[in-house]
């Protein structure tokens, strides 16, 4: 028989008065080195990653792959031996892998090899647990079909790319549970193939992907509008699962889960650790699943059924998006300066969005697996009484409830190592809730919201085949 652990009278007290009805917050026991990674990201490293990139001309998808000095191929070489080079600082603690595929489509006119670089940092104690880090090799100009003029992409994306190689070099020195994987893109700008790639190759591997973080123009503080910002970050998140069945969004529009993916509680999960770690960085949870009309890599594994968010910077300037090298002349841009070079990189916020990605892959790699099997019970009571399957490595689990209309989880309680708890006068009709899971030394997973529309177990019900638009 499972112990259902019944709440104290002061604790419903303070409920029914809707005070915060929450036990201390779990603490890692070494909150230290969670505070010293914060800090961690190089500006220099991040500096020398991109300035290398741009250095080979284009990276173009379709651009020379036999050069040792211009185009994709020499990009991809590169960022292999940088992988490489921080295995071997770690006693080759990171292998690496160049899956790829061959497409043809309407940004490929000829069948075209699309290869991602990919660093696997496996894991010690669940190593088919696997958290993903992506940003895109792959760089163009204004016209998406130019394989051969200047395409620097210092931004879009050798800023994500500088980031995720930043992360495993400093994670390469953190003992992780499960699986680490540092993927550099390609073919994003030409049908999102390379995102496509990745996600296959994790579905043959068997890999349970609890979520692939996507960096996607991540290094810009100043928007178009002359808006400066460097202090927060936008993670955005589907609501709804993209691979839902017809059955599923049935029973979900009727008993909620529009708001709470298990991509849409894992951008909740950064907004909390930005919170206790980076004083200087605010995670700005958008709820959509990319920008208006625009897409980007999370989407392929999304369509796979893994949860996957994508981070961007708060504040865009289009003019070093997708063009060409030039000034303008015209009366309405004289003198603007268009292309995507490195003076448009700010490398003191590239380094604090770095930061919330590396904070999120060692917390999450530490912690339990989310819980499975969650659900709830209580129509026509007063009590509310949540049920889970225990997952490995998990010494506690805590229960979270919000307003159905909050943004974040807002009431949590301990539970102990037990499957199941009743919430005792907390009617089931007025809260949202979850189950989280807590390694002994404090490392807490993701909040997983009930049954199919919170579930992070991956449902491989067949995705809509058509692509999300390019951005
Ligand atoms: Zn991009």
């Amino acid at each position: 028989m499972t112990r259902l652990p019944i709440f104290s009278v002061a604790l419903l007290a303070a409920i029914s008065v809707g005070a915060m009805a929450q036990s201390a917050s779990t603490v890692p026991s070494d909150q230290a080195s969670l505070q010293a990674l914060a800090s961690a990201p190089s500006e220099t490293e991040l500096r020398a990653t991109i300035t290398k990139l741009v250095s080979f001309g284009t990276r173009h998808t379709m651009s020379d792959t036999t050069s040792k000095t211009r185009g994709i191929g020499a990009a991809r070489q590169w960022v292999k031996a940088r992988f490489e080079a921080i295995s071997r600082d770690c006693g080759g603690c990171i292998e690496v892998v160049t899956p790829s595929q061959t497409f043809t489509g309407k940004r490929l006119p000829t069948p075209t090899e699309v290869m991602d670089i990919v660093a696997i940092k496996r894991g010690t104690g669940d190593p088919n647990r696997v958290i993903v880090m992506t940003g895109h090799l792959d760089s163009r100009v204004t016209d998406v079909m130019n394989s051969k003029s200047d395409a620097p992409g210092a931004n879009d994306d050798a800023s994500g790319v500088a980031a995720l190689i930043e992360a495993s070099r400093l994670l390469s020195k953190r003992d992780n549970r499960a699986t680490l994987v540092f993927a550099a893109l390609s073919g994003e700008e030409q049908g999102l193939y390379g995102g496509k790639v990745l996600a296959d190759y994790a579905v043959a591997q068997g890999w349970q992907v609890e979520t692939d973080l996507n960096n996607d123009i991540v290094g810009n503080s100043r928007g178009q509008n002359g808006a400066i910002d460097n202090t927060s970050v936008r993670v955005f998140s589907e609501g709804t699962k993209s691979n839902e069945t017809a059955a599923q969004a049935t029973a979900r529009s009727y008993h909620g889960g529009e708001v709470d993916s298990p991509s849409r509680n894992m951008a909740r999960y950064m907004a909390s650790l930005a919170d206790t770690y980076l004083p200087d960085l605010r995670v700005h949870m958008i709820y959509r699943t990319d920008r208006y009309g625009r897409g980007g890599d999370q989407v392929p594994f999304l369509q796979a059924g893994f949860p996957a968010v994508r981070v961007t910077e708060s504040h865009e300037d289009y003019t070093h998006q997708h063009q060409d090298l030039r000034t303008g002349t015209s009366d309405e841009d004289r003198g603007v300066r268009y292309g995507d070079t490195i003076a448009g990189v700010d490398f003191h916020y590239l380094a604090r969005v770095t930061a919330l990605n590396t904070l999120t892959m060692a917390s999450l790699s530490r912690a339990p697996a989310p819980p499975t099997g969650v659900t709830i019970e209580g129509a026509l009571a007063t009590d509310t009484t949540v049920k889970w399957n225990k997952v490995a490595g998990a010494a506690d689990y805590r229960v979270h409830w919000r307003d159905t209309t909050a943004a974040q989880w807002q009431h949590q309680q301990s539970i102990g190592d037990v499957g199941s708890a009743v919430l005792k006068d907390v009617v089931i009709d007025d809260w949202f809730f979850g189950v989280s899971s807590v390694s002994a030394d404090g490392y807490e997973s993701p909040v997983v919201f009930p049954g199919d529309p919170g579930s992070f177990t991956r449902s491989p019900a067949p995705a809509s085949s058509s692509s999300a638009p390019g951005h």
